[in-house]
């Protein structure tokens, strides 16, 4: 049976899965989800003796049906090859007692890769499907990582523009030179003198302009999201936890049907809700460990059962889950309330409105298979040293909030069961904040000075993507007032 999708806010209307990825939102502001989610038609033994791209074309193809083979099949290729560094695409690594799955081998060596390098493929399919004649425009504001993975997915894909803002003084010196060297002529990177929420609500603004919409349809161009609550970015997340457990039954570290743990170092909530979907399709998960930096919202809601956005935003060194809305909670709520879009509908107001909801217990025993914990700076450095220390593997900060929640759940359950921990950034991405728990003298050198110190540290090779921005050319120079964001976009596009 083929899978529509419908709202969060709304179960009436159903769209195809290549309509939800060329909409993204619902227009009364909720989330497509799926109506039902199939079983995986091949054994988890066949699994095993399949390469990645295979994998993929084994869960996506359930979730996406209105794909045909060939389609689905030239976008898994056209994502996943050489821009990755590994064959294996998504490699697992033991290292102190758990499996790291290593989801930052492609362009901009973070996991958003893992989606972002697929999704462009996906929606100039289903624009084809949908008889959309008109160039698809990405407009995306960002605080440094999607913006770049989001670059180096569209850049030259045909039939495709990107723009990207950024806040000319709120990114940090590597992430500002990965974005304005970005090549390709449909790219397009905009600093502006004002912080992320400015550039935020600029871009919001423009997609809600109707007589931009008008001008732009006028002149063969339509807006869309890359934004992580799009299904076109969730579904190519399910593959990999696929894959990981495939790998593990290959290796014989694992025997078929045996369950194992996940822990997700979370931030927007799509990366663990892949896992979730991922165990709704048949895979043996038995616990969602939910790790949390010091913006620890999600670890008091499954505490309590309450989720309160209202306390202090933290700066922490894992800065991609510094979030106080994680936005896809609202798939997991809609599942939990019963699929009751009216219900779904009523928390997220409340927490519109008052920062706040609380779901009942018969919601809250439905969150038995999660566990949700947080790990402090501290604890976040402590664990990167020790894991170094004791097998010589180095691990990112958002990675080290994992490992260190791990650690607790252990500690305060005696689970043995075996487990994959989500590695969502190469260490190379955060080596300032990597090189002081490690390497705390060398704490005053310059950027490339404790890149090098870390290759040698950790006898990993450094990766293209910041080889590269060391000697690239700086492409992008746009600086703009908060006020002129659509005077440059019309710009770009030509149409002023
Ligand atoms: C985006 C990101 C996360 C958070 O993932 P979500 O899907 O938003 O929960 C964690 N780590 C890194 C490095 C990221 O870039």
């Amino acid at each position: 049976m083929a899978v529509l999708y419908h709202s969060t806010r709304n179960n009436d209307a159903t769209v195809t899965a290549s309509q939800a990825i060329l909409q993204g939102l619902s227009t009364e502001g909720g989330l497509f989800v799926p109506d039902h989610i199939p079983a995986l038609e091949k054994s988890l033994t066949e699994l095993s003796k399949m390469s990645y791209q295979e994998v993929a074309y084994e869960v996506m193809k359930l979730m996406l049906s209105d794909f045909t083979e060939d389609e689905l099949k030239a976008c898994i290729n056209n994502a996943y090859d050489s821009k990755f560094d590994t064959d294996k695409i998504a490699p697992l690594v033991k290292a102190e007692g758990a499996y790291y799955l290593e989801l930052f081998h492609g362009r901009t060596i973070a996991f958003k890769d893992m989606a972002l390098s697929i999704l462009p493929h996906l929606m100039t399919t289903a624009a084809k499907k949908n008889d959309v004649k008109n160039e698809i425009v990405i407009l995306t504001a960002t605080s440094g990582d999607t913006g770049k993975a989001a670059l180096e997915g569209f850049a030259s894909v045909p039939g495709t523009r990107i723009i990207v803002f950024y806040p000319k003084n709120g990114v940090s010196a590597i992430q500002e030179k990965q974005m304005v060297t970005q090549k390709g002529a449909n790219t397009f990177v905009v600093g502006i003198k004002g912080n992320f929420d400015d550039a935020q609500t600029g871009v919001k603004k423009m997609f809600g302009d109707k007589e931009l919409a008008a001008l732009l349809d006028a002149n063969g161009f339509q807006f869309s999201s890359a934004n992580s609550i799009n299904i076109g970015r969730l579904v190519p997340q399910m593959v990999y936890y696929v894959y990981a457990y495939a790998q593990l039954l290959a290796s014989g570290a694992i025997g078929d049907g045996e369950e194992i743990n996940v822990v997700v170092p979370t931030g927007n909530f799509g990366n663990i809700l892949a896992a979730y979907y991922a165990k709704e399709m048949g895979l043996p998960i038995k616990k969602f460990i939910c790790a949390s930096n010091d913006n620890k919202v999600l670890f008091d809601f499954f505490s309590t059962g309450t989720y309160d956005k209202n306390r202090e935003f933290i700066l922490t060194t894992s800065p991609s889950m510094d979030i106080l809305i994680s936005s896809n909670l609202e798939r997991l709520i809609y599942k939990i309330a019963g699929e009751d879009a009216e219900a779904n509908a009523a928390f997220m107001k409340s927490l519109n409105t008052e920062g706040k909801y609380s779901i009942t217990e018969e919601m809250k025993a439905k969150l038995a298979d999660f566990f949700g914990g947080y790990a402090t700076e501290q604890e976040t450095a402590d664990i990167i040293k020790k894991i170094y220390d004791n097998c010589g593997y180095v691990i990112d900060t958002h990675t080290a909030v994992a490992a260190c929640v791990y650690e607790q759940y252990k500690a305060a359950t005696d689970d043995n069961t075996k487990t994959v921990i989500a590695s969502t950034a190469s260490p190379y991405k955060f080596t300032r904040s990597v090189m002081a728990a490690i390497a705390p003298e060398k704490a005053d050198d310059e950027d490339f000075a404790l890149v090098d110190a870390l290759s040698k540290l950790s006898k990993v090779e450094i990766p293209d993507a910041i080889a590269e921005i060391r000697t690239a050319e700086v492409l992008h120079k746009t600086v703009c007032e908060v006020e002129d964001m659509c005077k440059e976009v019309k710009g770009f596009l030509g149409i002023n």
